[in-house]
């Protein structure tokens, strides 16, 4: 329904802030205009005001954009980490990372440990702060990065992604190691590594000691080059113990036999 006090002055103001592409400023010139009227606002006060919605819009869009850019396989959050269960990861060194400095000296963060024990958790926590900080980034799991890598290969595509992936400012690889790689995925892999090592930060989750990374990338010389690169300037963090969904679990169904037992 249009407003019967539109007059042709702000059906023009709106036309302009469009061609503008302000359109925040289109949908909120009114009714931010009539509350300056009954706050007795000045023109500078109601323009501040107009405009600041137009950047938080704007900041808001933005963010949205970069976290389903980031692709995250699910949300996950600090505040959902239960430090409790993982005694043994720096709590400090965490709230220092979720902070975002490493991104700024270009520093990794390497997370080691068994699986369940919340290293895919930690990673998509610190990346999901680095969207809200402005960052670009991109969650892979490895083998869906080697065969994307292989695949692009294939069809002369490699400048394409290797482009895309120079524009991120983190870069997460997820699950180094789980499956073994082909000499050609882990040469395409580790000239990710390298690439990114001199441009963005890298957050790697893995199950592997770093002894055993040359079965996985199959070659001693390039294992030791890629393990070179991703732990100078790293932080290593271990996560140790059960899996957490099997401790889940086992809570869980202890607390259904006493809920039980006290029914019977
Ligand atoms: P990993 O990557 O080490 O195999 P995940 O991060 O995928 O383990 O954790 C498995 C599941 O358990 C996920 O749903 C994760 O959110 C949850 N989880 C693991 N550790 C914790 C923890 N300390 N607090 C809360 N949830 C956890
Ligand atoms: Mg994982």
């Amino acid at each position: 329904m249009t407003n019967k006090r539109e007059t042709k002055a702000t059906v023009l103001v709106k036309h302009h802030l469009k061609q503008l592409r302000l359109p925040t400023m289109a949908s909120e010139c009114d009714s931010l205009a009539e509350q300056a009227a009954r706050d007795n606002q000045d023109h500078l006060a109601y323009l501040l005001k107009l405009t600041e919605r137009e950047l938080i819009e704007r900041e808001r869009k933005s963010a949205e954009r970069r976290l389903k850019a980031a692709r995250f396989p699910a949300h996950k959050t600090l505040d959902q980490f239960d430090f409790s269960a993982q005694p043994t990861v720096n709590k400090p060194l965490v709230a220092q990372l979720a902070a975002g400095d490493y991104l700024g000296s270009r520093e990794n963060i390497l997370l080691v440990g068994p699986s369940g024990t919340g290293k895919s958790h930690l990673a998509i926590s610190l990346a999901i702060n680095a969207c809200s900080q402005g960052k670009r980034v991109r969650f892979w799991r490895v083998t869906e990065l080697i065969t994307c890598l292989l695949e692009a290969k294939e069809e002369r595509q490699l400048l394409r992604i290797r482009n895309q992936l120079a524009k991120l400012d983190l870069l997460v690889l997820d699950e180094l190691g789980y499956v073994p790689a082909s000499k050609a995925g882990a040469e395409l892999l580790f000239d990710v590594i390298a690439t990114a090592y001199e441009r963005n930060s890298i957050i790697v989750t893995t199950n592997l000691p770093f002894e055993n990374w040359p079965e996985v990338l199959g070659n001693q010389r390039l294992t030791g080059a890629a393990l070179d690169r991703l732990t100078h300037r790293c932080h290593i963090i271990e996560t140790k113990g059960e899996s957490y969904r099997l401790k889940d679990a086992k809570r869980r169904s202890g607390k259904a036999q006493k809920a039980k037992k006290k029914t019977a």
